[in-house]
C-alpha cells in the first residue's frame, strides 16, 4: 500500500504527524482486504472568501480492479477531521463495492434469475447500447485527461501520452511540473483498457470471462466496462495475486544475495 500511496498538498505545508496518519489510514484501507492498486491523497486548502475561515479539502482517488473511486468531501475547519472523514467515505465505498459483488456471487450460487447476460440476447440493439455506453466512458476520460493539462488532446495524442507515460520520459510529454503523473497514469490506463474494450466488442469476446468463459452479467459491465472476468474468477485471481505478493515480499525480506553480486 505505501508503495501504491500518492500524497500531494497543495497550499498548505503538511505535518509530519498529519502526513504519518494519513499513511496509516490508507493502509488500514488495505488491511481490508481490498486489492487497492493505487490511492491518491490530495490535501488542499480551496481559496475562500475570508468570511468563512479556511478549511481543508481532502480528497481520494482509490483505483481497484476494474473501476476507480472517487472520494469528494466538503472541506473541514479542523484539518483532522477531514482527514477521518475522507477516509470513512472511502471505506464505506470501497465496503459498497465488496457487499454488491458478493451478492452477485451468492445469486449465481443459488441459481436466481440473473439479469440478462449479453449472450442471452446478442441483438444489435444490446451491441449498440455496450458501444454507446464505451464511448460515453472513454469521452469522460479524454475529458478528465483535457482538463487536467488543460488543453485540447487529439486521439493520437492520448496514446502519445500513454506511450510517454509507460517510458517514465517526461520530457516528451511537454508538461508543466506540477502535472500530477499518478493520475494521469491511471486515466490513461483506463483509456487503454476501454480500448481494449471497443476491440473485443467488435471481435465478439467482449462481456465474456476470460477464465472460466462464462457471461459477464451486464449490469456489472455497465458499472465496470472493461471487466474482463465473472466476479468469482476475479476474487479467486485477486486472492491469488495477494499469496504471490506475499511470497515474493518473504523472498525478497529473507534470500541472501548470490554469491559474487555487487551490492547496492
Ligand atoms: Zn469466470
Amino acid at each position: 500500500m505505501n508503495r501504491s500511496l500518492t500524497l500531494t498538498v497543495r497550499n498548505l505545508s503538511l505535518s509530519d504527524v498529519a502526513a504519518g496518519l494519513i499513511r496509516e489510514h490508507a493502509e488500514k484501507l488495505e488491511s481490508l482486504g481490498h486489492p487497492i492498486t493505487a490511492c491518491r491523497v490530495v490535501v488542499d486548502v480551496p481559496h475562500r472568501h475570508h468570511h468563512q475561515g479556511k478549511a481543508y479539502d481532502v480528497h481520494i482517488t482509490l483505483a481497484v480492479p476494474g473501476a476507480e473511486l472517487v472520494i469528494n468531501r466538503e472541506p473541514h475547519e479542523d484539518l483532522y477531521v477531514a482527514i477521518r472523514d475522507a477516509f470513512d467515505a472511502a471505506r464505506r465505498r470501497l465496503d459498497d463495492v465488496r457487499r454488491r459483488s458478493a451478492s452477485n456471487t451468492r445469486r449465481r450460487r443459488n441459481g436466481a434469475k440473473a439479469p440478462p447476460s449479453i449472450s442471452i440476447e446478442p441483438g444489435a440493439a444490446r451491441k449498440d447500447h455496450i458501444r454507446a455506453m464505451l464511448h460515453r466512458e472513454r469521452d469522460a476520460v479524454i475529458d478528465d485527461v483535457e482538463t487536467q493539462i488543460g488543453r485540447r488532446l487529439e486521439e493520437a495524442g492520448i496514446e502519445q501520452m500513454g506511450a510517454a507515460l509507460d517510458v517514465e520520459d517526461r520530457a516528451a510529454l511537454d508538461l508543466s511540473e506540477d502535472v500530477d503523473l499518478a493520475l494521469l497514469g491511471m486515466r490513461y490506463r483506463k483509456y487503454k483498457d476501454l480500448s481494449d474494450a471497443f476491440r473485443r466488442l467488435e471481435d465478439g469476446t467482449y462481456g465474456r470471462c476470460e477464465t472460466c468463459g462464462i457471461d459477464i452479467l451486464l449490469h456489472r459491465l455497465e458499472v465496470e466496462p472493461s471487466a474482463r472476468h465473472c466476479v468469482g474468477c476475479l476474487e479467486r485471481l485477486e486472492a491469488l495475486e495477494r499469496v504471490e505478493r506475499e511470497e515474493q515480499r518473504f523472498k525478497t525480506a529473507y534470500t541472501p544475495p548470490p554469491r559474487g553480486s555487487v551490492a547496492g
